[in-house]
């Protein structure tokens, strides 16, 4: 099986595997226990929150896709975050985060290291002498996060897993903006992937949930004990939503990056867009790292829009086909303004130092028939220029 293509092991998951009615699909198990055969003789399955059928299920369908050894899904991409600070940090360890990190990363390392579990520092992570120091304090792990949020900043996963494995430290990486179709950092040197699952994998935004996954067996297995510890694991019924979300994950990134490649040409053309964030872009500074470790640049992009507050407002109004919402990597179009939504807690001094400019918007493109989403977008800007 570990040979098999993505799409091959996203749809062919769990397959057959009912042994009772030989369903094609698999069926959903939500009883919360299980009996035990006989005195003493301790089932597979005793508790679903140590255990259960249908997570197993997709937690070996994304183990296999990230190419793990093992995976733990859990009831949100925070709670996998969280997971893997209980099960590798102390209080005398340090980890290593980017600046630039989802802002639930960055408030979760924030508070845990303010009241004393563990150090952390935030550091720029594509500037290399920042990152020699960074490993010269011989962290225990560094989180990487790429491509980064809004603003798609990509780092070199194996150049930096390289130097970590020098100095003896753990690599972990944030996947969920580009999914297990379009990167998978375990075969690029690093020891954990983490997911929000709420994003591409689900991609139909209706579950929130996560997923660790780990290089080595024994990782996976102590992971597995701490988030049945800690009760950090994913809810049957998420579980089984996800794994039918996953059997079409490969098709709708295809998808969704052609979409995201249209939408750039066309937003190249209108005079109220400024600079434009995505990696297939060849002046993006990220662009040949991303064409050597990505299979495909995704559909995350943010643009900045050349004119007033006030034409960034009736361009997001007249929009049709992109809601006004935070999330990503669901079937449906979104826009989101950072400065006003995903990143309203940092001040517009922190917004400025991180390069957020005021009228930046990010649009997680949908599936939608790109022509409509292309119709849509010049009708908007259309509107937009009239403003004086
Ligand atoms: C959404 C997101 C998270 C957090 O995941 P939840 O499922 O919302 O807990 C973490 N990292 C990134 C990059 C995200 O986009």
């Amino acid at each position: 099986m570990r040979n098999r293509k993505t799409a091959t092991i996203s749809v062919r998951t769990g397959i057959e595997s009912d042994s009772q009615h030989n369903a094609v699909v698999p069926p959903i198990y939500l009883s919360t226990n299980y009996s035990f055969p006989e005195f003493g003789d301790v089932p597979e399955y005793d508790y679903a929150r140590s255990g259960n059928p249908t997570r197993t299920q997709l937690e070996n369908a994304l183990a296999q896709l990230e190419s793990g050894a093992g995976a733990v899904v859990t009831n949100c991409g925070m709670a996998a975050l969280n997971l893997l600070l209980s099960a590798k940090l102390g209080p005398d360890d340090l980890i290593v985060a980017p600046h630039d990190c989802y802002g639930g990363t960055y408030r979760l390392f924030d508070s845990r290291a303010k009241k004393g579990d563990f150090n952390t520092l935030f550091i720029d992570q594509s500037d290399s002498i920042a990152l020699k120091d960074a490993l010269a304090l011989k962290p225990k792990l560094i989180l990487l996060e790429t491509p980064s949020n809004p603003l798609l900043r990509v780092v070199d996963i194996a150049e930096i897993c390289q130097q970590a494995k020098q100095v003896g430290v753990l690599v972990a990486v944030d996947n969920t903006f580009l999914s297990p179709v379009l990167q998978q950092p375990l075969t690029l040197g690093a020891d954990f992937v983490i997911h929000s699952t709420t994003k591409y994998i689900n991609g139909h935004s209706d579950v929130v949930g996560g997923v660790i996954i780990a290089k080595d067996e024994a990782d996976a297995t102590d992971l597995a004990w701490w988030g049945n510890c800690i009760g950090a694991t994913g809810t049957a019924f998420d579980s089984y939503l996800t794994l039918r979300g996953i059997r079409t994950l490969s098709a709708r990134m295809r998808v969704h990056e052609e979409n995201a490649i249209r939408i750039l040409e066309c937003l190249k053309k209108q005079s109220l867009v400024g600079t434009i964030y995505h990696p297939s872009l060849p002046e993006h500074p990220g662009h040949e790292i991303a064409k050597r470790q990505q299979s495909g640049f995704g559909a995350m992009l943010s643009f900045e829009l050349n004119g007033s507050l006030e034409q960034l407002k009736v361009f997001i109004s007249a929009l049709q086909l992109f809601s006004l919402a935070e999330s990503l990597g669901g079937v449906e179009s979104l826009i989101a303004h950072p400065g006003s939504m995903t990143h309203r807690a940092m001040s517009d001094e922190a917004q400025a130092q991180a390069g957020l400019n005021p009228t930046l918007l990010r649009l997680s493109v949908g599936i939608e028939d790109s022509r409509d989403l292309i119709d849509d977008i010049e009708q908007a800007f259309a509107k937009a220029v009239e403003v004086v």
